[in-house]
């Protein structure tokens, strides 16, 4: 019994995995001043990315994800990235022995820099009804973590909220009361969710989590009925997804890259469903000021005013 001369080629010379990502990178827009507390725009970043001839005039879909660090947004967005490069596909997912890569993501406690991160590649999407749009992701950094201040946080939760069509809250098992107070968002995004048994995973049983913790109860707080009831006149849909938990390799493994086959069955069912749910050309949504859409080019001057407001 002989080895195939093929196979044995191939493991003296291990192909080179093209990125999926030919060439770009998170570029750092928005940056919190550790000392001062100061948020700085990277205004020159900002209009590379956005003012690109192709781009500047088409209306722009900006997903943001948001919430506390070290619970797998950037492992999200990542992919999130392979959908965006590879929509056609029905294997978007990826290979078995494919790293992922793309926002920066990783084990351990250390922190980040916080603040705001976009991808350099805006993509351009053709919707059903022909129209092109650009669509835009952004990470954030360094929300809730002990050591920035409570303003910081909120500061990067509200800027990435108010420049986004659609907001991710990535939240961890649960919908805590607090995380109703910083509030202006889409998609509460439950990861590890351990109850399946009472709320399905996906869209249709967080929906029905969601309601049922946005119901205004006689014996609750008035300010905690206020929010339930302010709630949905901020936001034209809030809805809920429950992803489980991604198996212990995902969360504690110091090797693990973020190859599919080390993650559970289960979690990449749900991700199949969620990322397309948010992505797919039929459910990207334009982000809208005032009424009014709003493309790339109106969303730096935009990003250059919301500033301001954190600024002063
Ligand atoms: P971020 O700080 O929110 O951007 O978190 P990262 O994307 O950097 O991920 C932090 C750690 O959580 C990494 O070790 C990931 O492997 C792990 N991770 C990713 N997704 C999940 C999840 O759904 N549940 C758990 N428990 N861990 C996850
Ligand atoms: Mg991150």
């Amino acid at each position: 019994n002989r080895v195939a001369p093929c196979a044995m080629e191939e493991k003296l010379e291990p192909e080179e995995e093209e990125p999926v990502t030919h060439g770009a990178q998170p570029i750092q827009i928005v940056l919190a001043d550790q000392d001062d507390h100061m948020f700085e725009l990277n205004a020159v970043a900002l209009e590379k990315i956005l003012m690109q001839e192709q781009l500047k005039d088409l209306n722009v879909v900006v997903l943001s994800v948001a919430g506390a660090f070290r619970k797998g947004k950037s492992f999200l967005l990542d992919f999130m990235l392979r959908y965006m490069y590879s929509q056609s596909s029905e294997s978007w997912m990826g290979g078995n022995d494919e790293p992922l890569t793309g926002f920066s993501w990783r084990g351990g406690c250390e922190r980040e820099t916080t603040g705001i991160q976009a991808w350099s590649e805006v993509f351009v999407v053709e919707k059903e009804d022909g129209s092109k749009v650009a669509v835009l992701l952004i990470d954030t950094q360094g929300a809730f973590d002990s050591q920035s201040t409570i303003k910081d946080c909120a500061t990067v939760f509200a800027l990435s909220t108010m420049i986004s069509s659609i907001q991710v809250y990535n939240l961890s098992q649960n919908i805590q009361e607090d995380d109703l107070q910083h509030l202006q968002k889409l998609l509460f995004l439950i990861r590890d969710w351990c109850y399946p048994y009472e709320h399905k995973y996906g869209l249709a049983g967080g929906n029905r989590f969601l309601e049922h913790r946005l119901q205004v109860k006689q014996n609750q707080h008035e300010e905690l009925q206020n929010v339930r009831k302010h709630i949905h006149s901020c936001f034209s849909s809030i809805g809920c997804f429950l992803l489980p938990h991604p198996g212990l390799k995902v969360a504690t493994n110091p090797h693990f890259d973020g190859r599919l086959k080390d993650i559970d069955d289960e979690f990449k069912k749900e991700l199949q469903n969620l990322v397309p749910l948010l992505l797919a050309p039929e459910n990207l949504v334009e982000k809208e000021i005032n009424g009014a859409k709003v493309t790339c080019r109106d969303l730096l001057e935009y990003f250059k005013a919301y500033i301001k407001i954190y600024q002063g």
